[in-house]
């Protein structure tokens, strides 16, 4: 036998009581209930079960002998039912905002950290030889829909025998006549140049570094990466399968992917960077590689913005950079650039529009 009571606190009735022998508390989201076989005062349409909704400030006193064990019993299942954000809702706001920021940080540190590591490893784990493969289908195809200038393509690659490029990727350059201001390189060393943004060019030092660039891009693997980067979740599944064939398939696939790939800032420093030593080793003007970027921020003004520009993001700082590591590394000139070769290919670039 016990009997609950349920006081109002400011109430002028007086309490809610009930009586009860055999009892069972329920427990559900904002009221507890009593259910009991002869409960004597059921208020509530539920058959022998009385409600009670507790407001904030109310308390209810059950006298019965094993109501803790019936407590006990009924939380135990309670907590299993309501979620953990439930429970963090009934503690207040901090719990939420701290659960909140941290599953932040943690996608973050995700995003930021652990797929560009796991996606640079599977570009250390790509096979050169499948690069290069990748490279010439994604030219075929990109290709087919282009101006390609055979005879500007020879003088093209011509200039750039002038320069030495580190590492032992096949380069291959190619000019293609299109008013778009854009060059691009693509994975295992196919480097494309629009006369477009030939045109634009002051001087032979400006070539120079745009393929100095572009061939770093190239060197480093910086298209590999940035797809790996992209595609990290089924590469990392393709690589756990050991199936590299199918990991050219799935990069394959991803040919207008290549085509609109943005580098990350760091990446594009890194081909600044790397541009600049290939310069300095080829010992020519490394101003060269600000004036290229100068040219491009100019053209960037206007009604049509440099298609290089979506591709090469060029914030301010880029051109901090590249100026301070041209002032601690030291200028020079030489004749290592033919000028004569430089104006040709120009001339080619404005005869064609
Ligand atoms: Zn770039």
């Amino acid at each position: 036998m016990g009997t609950a009571l349920l006081q109002r606190p400011g109430s002028p009735s007086r309490p809610t009581d009930f009586q009860f022998s055999e009892a069972k508390l329920l427990l559900e989201q904002g009221r507890f209930a009593i259910q009991a076989g002869d409960l004597k005062e059921v208020r509530y349409p539920r058959k022998n079960v009385a409600f009670l909704e507790l407001k904030s400030g109310e308390t209810v006193e059950i006298n019965y002998p094993n109501i803790r064990g019936l407590l006990q019993a009924e939380l135990g299942s309670f907590n299993e039912k309501i979620s953990f954000f439930e429970r963090a809702m009934g503690r207040g706001i901090w719990p939420i905002a701290i659960f909140l920021v941290m599953t932040l940080l943690v996608i973050l540190s995700i995003w930021f950290w652990l797929l560009p590591f796991i996606a640079f490893r599977a570009a250390d784990a790509f096979p050169k030889e499948q690069e290069i493969e990748l490279g010439n289908t994604l030219y075929t195809q990109y290709m087919a829909s282009e101006k390609v200038d055979s005879a500007g393509s020879a003088m093209l690659n011509e200039y750039a025998r002038q320069m030495q490029f580190p590492g032992d990727y096949p380069l291959h350059f190619t000019l293609v006549q299109s008013e778009t201001v854009n060059a691009f390189a693509l994975p295992g060393g196919h480097i494309v140049v629009y006369s477009g943004i030939l045109k634009g060019m002051k001087h032979e030092g400006q070539l120079a570094a745009l393929l100095a660039h572009e061939a770093s891009h190239v060197v480093q693997r910086h298209s590999i990466k940035s797809m790996m980067r992209e595609l990290a979740g089924s590469i990392v599944l393709n690589l756990v399968l050991g199936d590299a064939g199918a990991m050219t398939g799935t990069l394959a696939s991803q040919a207008e992917g290549f085509r609109s790939l943005s580098y990350s800032r760091s990446l594009e420093t890194e081909a600044d960077l790397k541009g600049l030593e290939i310069l300095r080793n080829n010992s020519i003007d490394p101003k060269g590689m600000t004036d290229l970027l100068l040219q491009l921020n100019e053209a960037g003004g206007g009604a049509h913005p440099p298609e290089f520009l979506s591709t090469h993001p060029l914030p301010e700082s880029r051109i901090e950079q590249l100026q301070e590591a041209i002032s601690t590394g030291g200028a020079m000139r030489s004749d290592t650039l033919n000028p004569t070769l430089f104006q040709q290919l120009k001339s080619k670039a404005a005869s064609a529009f």
